[in-house]
C-alpha cells in the first residue's frame, strides 16, 4: 500500500467571530492510497499555516513542506514518517504550527491503518480501558456572572455533571473573576464539577490568590492560569496551590510536553490530538502515567477530533473526563455522517474501524474554503 494523494481543505463558517473559540473554522487532510482507502486528519491551528507547511515545496533538506515527504510512502510506518517529517522540517518545525501539520497527517494516517486492519484505533494503540467517559460540556464565560450562571444552568439541565467555563472576561480584575466562578457555582448547584479555564492571564503570585480564592466553590481544577512557556511558575504554583492545576493544550509535540513532565509542573495534562497527532499523544500519554499524574483531553474544533480523542482517552487507564466542546457551530456537530455527542453527561467510545467517522461530502462542500492536493 502507498500514499498516492495528500489533499488539504479548509472549512470556515460564514461569520466568525473574535471570541478564543476555534471551532468556527477547520483544517483536514486526507491522505489516499492507491488500494482505494482514504484516511483523514484535522489540525487545530490558523488552517492557511497549516495547509502552507503541507503545500510548501522543497527548499532544503531541512526545510521541507509535508506533502512530497508522504507521496510514495508506506502509511502503516507511522512512527518513521513521523520521524522523517520532523528532520525535514527542522529548519521551520519542531513546534507549532508544522507539528500541528504533522499531528492531522498523523492522525489520517492512523484512520487509513485501522481502515486497512479492520480495527479501531484505540485497539491498535493498545486497547481500551472504557466504553464511554463523564463528558465535561466545555464553553466560554458569559460577559458577566448572571449571565455565566444562566449559561450553567443550560448545561447543567442538559444532562452534563461537568462543566468548564474558559477565557474571556477572566483576568480583567480579581472582583469579576470570583464574581464568574461563584455564578459558575450556583448555576450548576452543588453536586457538579466545576472546571476553570483562565486563559493564561497571570503571574504565579497572582494565580496562587486567585486559586485559594477560587478554592471556596469547590473548582475541580484550575487550567492554564499562566503563560503556557512560564514553566517554572507551574511548577512553582502546583507545590502550593489547594486546586490541580491544568495546562497542555498550547503544546504540540513530546518535546514540547517534556519540560512539563520533568519537573512535575502539573496535575493534569491535556493533550489535543489535533496538534499532537497519534504517535505523539501516545507516548506523552506513557510519560504522564509514569509520573503518576493525569490525563485528559483538550479539544474545541470538529467531530473528527472528537473521535481521535475518544480513541486516545480510552488507552488512559485513569481517564476521568472528556473535554466536550457545546459551542454551537456547525463544524462542531455536522461535519461527520455519525455524530459523536454526549448524551446525559456521557460520551460514547467509536468501536468501528479507523476513527469510525466519515466526512459529510455535502456539509464539506459548503462550507470550503480552498483544497489543494
Ligand atoms: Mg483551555
Amino acid at each position: 500500500m502507498k500514499i498516492t494523494k495528500l489533499i488539504c481543505q479548509i472549512l470556515r463558517i460564514p461569520h466568525v467571530e473574535h471570541k478564543t473559540a476555534s471551532s468556527q473554522d477547520s483544517v483536514l487532510v486526507r491522505v489516499q492510497t492507491d488500494n482505494g482507502l482514504e484516511g483523514i486528519g484535522e489540525a487545530d491551528s490558523s488552517p492557511e499555516m497549516v495547509k502552507a507547511a503541507i503545500d510548501a515545496p522543497f527548499s532544503h533538506n531541512i526545510a521541507c513542506g509535508l506533502r512530497q515527504l508522504l507521496v510514495g510512502e508506506n502509511p502503516l510506518e507511522t512512527d518513521r514518517l513521523w520521524q522523517k517529517m520532523y528532520r525535514a522540517t527542522m529548519y521551520c518545525g519542531r513546534r507549532s504550527v508544522m507539528i500541528t501539520a504533522m499531528a492531522a497527517i498523523d492522525m489520517a494516517l492512523w484512520d487509513l491503518k485501522g481502515k486497512h486492519f479492520g480495527e479501531p484505533i484505540h485497539r491498535l494503540l493498545g486497547g481500551s480501558f472504557h466504553s464511554r467517559i463523564k463528558a465535561y460540556a466545555s464553553i466560554l464565560f458569559g460577559a458577566d456572572g448572571a449571565r455565566t450562571r444562566a449559561i450553567a444552568e443550560k448545561w447543567r439541565a442538559n444532562g452534563y455533571q461537568a462543566v468548564k467555563f474558559g477565557w474571556e472576561p477572566m483576568g480583567q480584575n480579581e472582583n469579576l473573576d470570583v464574581e464568574l466562578v461563584a455564578a459558575a457555582r450556583q448555576g450548576l448547584g452543588d453536586e457538579a464539577t466545576l472546571l476553570i479555564d483562565a486563559g493564561c492571564v497571570w503571574d504565579a503570585r497572582t494565580a496562587l490568590q486567585r486559586a485559594n480564592r477560587f478554592a471556596d466553590y469547590r473548582i475541580g481544577w484550575l487550567e492554564e492560569p499562566l503563560q503556557p512557556d512560564d514553566v517554572e511558575g507551574y511548577r512553582w504554583l502546583r507545590d502550593r496551590s489547594p486546586v490541580p492545576i491544568a495546562a497542555g493544550e498550547e503544546e504540540c509535540g513530546r518535546q514540547a510536553f517534556a519540560d512539563l513532565i520533568n519537573r512535575r509542573a502539573l496535575d493534569v495534562y491535556q493533550v489535543d490530538l489535533s496538534r499532537n497527532g497519534f504517535t505523539e499523544s501516545a507516548y506523552i500519554r506513557q510519560r504522564v502515567e509514569e509520573i503518576g499524574a493525569r490525563l485528559c483531553n483538550h479539544c474545541y474544533t470538529s467531530p473528527v477530533t472528537v473521535a481521535a480523542s475518544l480513541h486516545w482517552l480510552t488507552t488512559c487507564r485513569d481517564a476521568f473526563l472528556f473535554e466536550d466542546c457545546v459551542e454551537d457551530s456547525p463544524l462542531r456537530n455536522e461535519l461527520t455522517t455519525e455524530k459523536v455527542q454526549a448524551k446525559d453527561g456521557w460520551i460514547t467510545v467509536p468501536d468501528r474501524p479507523g476513527l469510525g467517522v466519515s466526512l459529510d461530502e455535502e456539509f464539506v462542500r459548503r462550507f470550503l474554503i480552498v483544497s489543494s492536493e
